[in-house]
């Protein structure tokens, strides 16, 4: 597989802003295609009472109310919810082994939600549509039965690592590079490591631009910046898989998922331009960056890889297992 050394120029553009003193790099092109976007939750949901143990999980609705619901037809629908049905099979399949796999660890952990229960939004736990929804938002019956063949195909599989489920996170585009779990939430995970992402240019939010001038920084950050921008950073560290792990601004020090959250970026991999009236930041990616690459996996898939094999790249180290076996 050549998954682990095309990119190696972007990684090497990563890098280059970690190595070139003046800090201040445009990595210039911008992905014109795009693809349909990630979509958001419903509220609709198939309730199942009376279903076995081991196969109910809880949903918790976008109202707060929390409904049982059978396994496989709840990965459905997050499956429908996060990746669009034009994608590729073992795509498709590889996103329902990690949308079960994440399920079955929050109601294993049990401390999120109340019962164990995964949400609808997306920016907590998953999406979830509904079939119905699916199709009365212009899905057809070819993209519903394409992923739940998908689903059924890889039924009852998930991820463990050392026997135990993984935590499977994924996201919508890394950028070029996927980021350790450790540089993000701070804790080293062995099987949540920077791997290179290639193949995911066509992506909408590959790459975005965002300039800011200094009220809005002095605002969204609580700074007060003076003299003229090339004053205002210094100090910027990288991560292994090319985020920005933090810089000093105004003085203050960041992390970078600090200033992803509060300039709203797309991801913590950026670069710094300047401009005569304030910054540029030019995000690579979308998401956090951490575990399976939504359009990387695709792009696997369309170079002739697996599901099993997106997944073990990804997650390396882990293995695929049936639920069953983990009692
Ligand atoms: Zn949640």
């Amino acid at each position: 597989m050549s998954m682990k050394s095309k990119p190696r120029q972007l990684l090497a553009a990563f890098l280059l802003g970690a190595l070139v003193p003046s800090l201040f790099l445009h990595f210039g092109q911008k992905a014109n295609l795009s693809l349909p976007e990630i979509t958001q939750p419903t509220e609709s949901v198939n309730i199942s009472d009376d279903l076995p143990q081991s196969t109910q999980i809880h949903v918790q609705l976008a109202d707060g109310s929390i409904v049982p619901m059978e396994l496989e037809s709840y990965v459905t629908g997050v499956v429908l919810g996060e990746m669009p049905a034009d994608f590729e099979v073992e795509a498709l399949k590889a996103q329902a082994v990690v949308a079960r796999t994440y399920t079955l660890k929050r109601r294993e952990e049990g401390i999120r939600h109340p019962m164990g229960a995964v949400c609808v939004d997306p920016g907590c736990c998953q999406a979830y549509k509904s079939p119905e929804t699916y199709l009365a938002e212009g899905g057809t019956d070819t993209g519903l039965s394409k992923i739940r063949s998908a689903v059924e195909d890889t039924a009852g599989q998930v991820l463990t690592y050392q026997g135990a489920l993984i935590e499977a996170t994924y996201f919508s585009c890394s950028g070029g590079r996927t980021e350790d779990a450790a540089a993000v939430w701070g804790g080293e995970v062995p099987y949540l490591q920077s791997v290179d992402s290639p193949g995911e240019e066509h992506a909408s939010k590959y790459t975005a631009e965002v300039f800011f001038d200094r009220q809005t920084l002095e605002e969204r950050l609580g700074i007060e910046l003076h003299s003229g921008p090339e004053s205002w950073i210094r100090g910027i560290t990288y991560t292994e898989g090319g985020g920005v792990a933090a810089l000093t601004i105004g003085g203050c020090r960041f992390t970078g998922v600090e200033l992803r959250r509060l300039l709203e970026l797309n991801s913590t991999a950026f670069s710094v331009t300047l401009k005569p009236d304030g910054i540029v930041l030019t995000t690579w990616g979308h998401g956090h960056r951490v575990g399976m690459s939504q359009y990387g996996a695709d792009a696997m898939a369309l170079a002739g890889n697996s599901f099993a094999q997106i997944l073990l790249y990804y997650y390396q180290g882990t293995r695929i297992d049936k639920t069953d076996a983990l009692g």
